[in-house]
Parts: C-alpha cells; sequence; structure tokens
C-alpha cells in the first residue's frame, strides 16, 4: 500500500518510514501539515500517518482539510501522538481522523492497525467502483446505449455555458426516424426496436470523443458537438442521415430527418439551441424528410416570409 507519513521530525519519520518498509509498503515522507496535504491531494496516498504536532498545519486541521475535500477517494487518517489524554483523542475524532497510534509506535501494534485500514479502504473502494457504475448505468438509455435524456440535458446545461464562456459554437443535431409508427404498424414493435438499437450505435460511431449522443424521445436523437461549426456540424449531419440509409435493415429501408442549430452570442439559452433545432428538424419533415436543416436556412426563409 502506498503510505504518507506526516512527521516533521525527521528520526521520527526514518524510524517509523523503515518499519513501514520492512511490511512492504510504499512510503512517502512529508515534513509538515502543508506538504501533506499538497500530497494527499494528488490522490495516490490511501492511507496517511499523521503526527499531531507539526508546522504550518497539524494532524487535526490537516484532517478537517482532507474531510472537508469534494472527491470520492477516501484517505484513511491515523493520528500519531504523544498526547493520551481523553480530550484529544476527542478533538482528533471530531476532526475525522480514523484511528490512534502513540509515539512512537509499536510494530506489531501497527502492522494490525494497517490491516483495519487495509480493510475498510477495499470496502470504500468497492463503493465507488458501485457507484461509479450505476451512475453510468443512470445515464443510459437501456435499449439504443445512447445517453438517456436527463444525461442529455445535463450535458447540454453544461457544454453550452463552457460554450458561451469560450466564445465558442455548441451545435446540436436532431434527428428524427421517418414514418416509424407505420414501421411498427408493419413488422411490430421488436423489430421497431432493432431499428432504435442501430441507429443508437451508428450515433455512438459516428461521433468523437467529446461528443453527446443521446436518445431524446421515442424515435427521437440528439447529438450535441461542442466546438463544431455549422459547417462541421452539417457534415456530421450528413454522415449520419446517409448511414441511416445505407444500412442493410430488415424488411425495409429507413430514413431520419435531421435538424441542426448552432450557439453563437445571440443565442439566450441552451433551451432556445433545442428549439431552434426542433424547428429545423420539422422544416425538414415538412418539405419532404430524409433531408437535413439548419435554423439558419428556416430562420432566413421565416425573415423572408415576413416581408
Ligand atoms: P414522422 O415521419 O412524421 O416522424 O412519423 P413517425 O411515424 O415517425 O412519427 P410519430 O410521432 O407519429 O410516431 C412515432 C412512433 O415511434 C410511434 C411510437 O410507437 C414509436 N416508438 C416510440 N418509442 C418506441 C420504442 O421504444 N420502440 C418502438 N418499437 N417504437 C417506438
Ligand atoms: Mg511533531
Ligand atoms: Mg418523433
Ligand atoms: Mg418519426
Amino acid at each position: 500500500m502506498n503510505i504518507l507519513i506526516a512527521e516533521d521530525q525527521a528520526l521520527a519519520a526514518i524510524f517509523l518510514r523503515r518499519t513501514l518498509e520492512k511490511m512492504g509498503h510504499e512510503v512517502t515522507v512529508a515534513p509538515d501539515g502543508e506538504e501533506a496535504w499538497r500530497i494527499v491531494q494528488e490522490g495516490n496516498s490511501p492511507l496517511l500517518i499523521s503526527d499531531w504536532m507539526m508546522p504550518r498545519l497539524d494532524g487535526p486541521e490537516l484532517c478537517r482539510r482532507i474531510r472537508g475535500a469534494p472527491g470520492d477517494r477516501y484517505t484513511y487518517i491515523i493520528l500519531l501522538t504523544s498526547l493520551d489524554r481523553r480530550d484529544d483523542k476527542l478533538t482528533g475524532l471530531r476532526a475525522g481522523a480514523d484511528d490512534f497510534l502513540t509515539k512512537p509506535p509499536d510494530a506489531d501494534e501497527l502492522a494490525l492497525r494497517l490491516e483495519i485500514a487495509e480493510r475498510i479502504l477495499a470496502v470504500h473502494d468497492q463503493l465507488a467502483r458501485q457507484n461509479s457504475r450505476l451512475a453510468e448505468l443512470a445515464a443510459v438509455d437501456e435499449l439504443t446505449g445512447a445517453k438517456n435524456r436527463r444525461r442529455f440535458r445535463e450535458d447540454l446545461e453544461l457544454l453550452f455555458a463552457q460554450a458561451a464562456r469560450m466564445e465558442t459554437p455548441l451545435s446540436l443535431i436532431m434527428l428524427d426516424i421517418d414514418h416509424f409508427k407505420q414501421f411498427n404498424d408493419d413488422f411490430g414493435h421488436p423489430a421497431g426496436d432493432e431499428i432504435l438499437r442501430g441507429v443508437g450505435a451508428i450515433l455512438r460511431t459516428a461521433i468523437r470523443g467529446h461528443d453527446v449522443a443521446a436518445r431524446y424521445g421515442g424515435e427521437e436523437f440528439v447529438v450535441l458537438l461542442p466546438a463544431a461549426t455549422r459547417d462541421e456540424a452539417l457534415e456530421v449531419a450528413a454522415r449520419l442521415r446517409r448511414a441511416i440509409k445505407v444500412q442493410p435493415w430488415a424488411h425495409r429501408g429507413v430514413t431520419a430527418s435531421v435538424g441542426v442549430a448552432t450557439s453563437d452570442k445571440s443565442t439566450p439559452c441552451s433551451a432556445a439551441l433545442v428549439e431552434q433545432a426542433d424547428r429545423a428538424l420539422y422544416h425538414s419533415k415538412r418539405n419532404g424528410r430524409d433531408r437535413i436543416t439548419h435554423h439558419d436556412a428556416c430562420s432566413a426563409e421565416a425573415a423572408i416570409a415576413h416581408v
């Protein structure tokens, strides 16, 4: 195990380091609390054995900082002290310490305490792994493997805010399968589900790492393209439309209508971007389906219609 020692007395640090190394652990030594805090933040030290009295930042304060910091990796803290008074132990426990050892620590006792630490850290690790797996599952649409609508909404907010801050565009592609109700009616819902799965797979393979593909609703999908200009987004949209059209689907061919919108300084909020892509999509539907419309084009058209 990687163990961090926070100890200002060089001799005490060397003694403890040797003992731990003999037990087969990898040891880092910080000569004061501030340095220990810096190393803890690097995230490679699940176990901290900290002296109580140290310059700059003492043991209990170091505990408080570690417990107050966000993050899902647990640091197990053993406070090392020559103090053996009840009040001091309470202070240490309140600060967030997991265990205490009296200085200088007895090797056998130290080994036992480390066993306990390892056991508890293993449980924390397992929980963290399960949590991240659950978070992943909660973000994915079961049928298509695309992100679900909730995750889309979260990512949209985040990416929209980021785009506004960086003054870069954010493009949104909205895609709706054509005459899908008829497909279900003709071939049954399981066959329809196959189409949805296939479109999900096409979306996943067609996008880059930081793009987000999600199922927006029944047979509607969205793709978020951070930093993609209008033309770049139109290229991706063309690729998607084509991939769906040429796929050798069972039963009969499938097409999709697509709407694209790109944010700029005048886009007031993320909801407006969705509305624009939606309007462009309906423009594609009205004009014969199996086509792509950028919101630019329909807004220009709307402006002409109003003259
Ligand atoms: P348009 O070209 O105008 O988009 O017509 P459409 O038939 O595709 O659109 P409409 O909104 O009338 O119908 C959508 C259909 O999508 C109806 C619904 O049964 C089907 N659908 C929604 N979710 C699922 C699903 O999870 N599985 C299957 N098989 N069908 C679904
Ligand atoms: Mg000290
Ligand atoms: Mg629809
Ligand atoms: Mg449809």
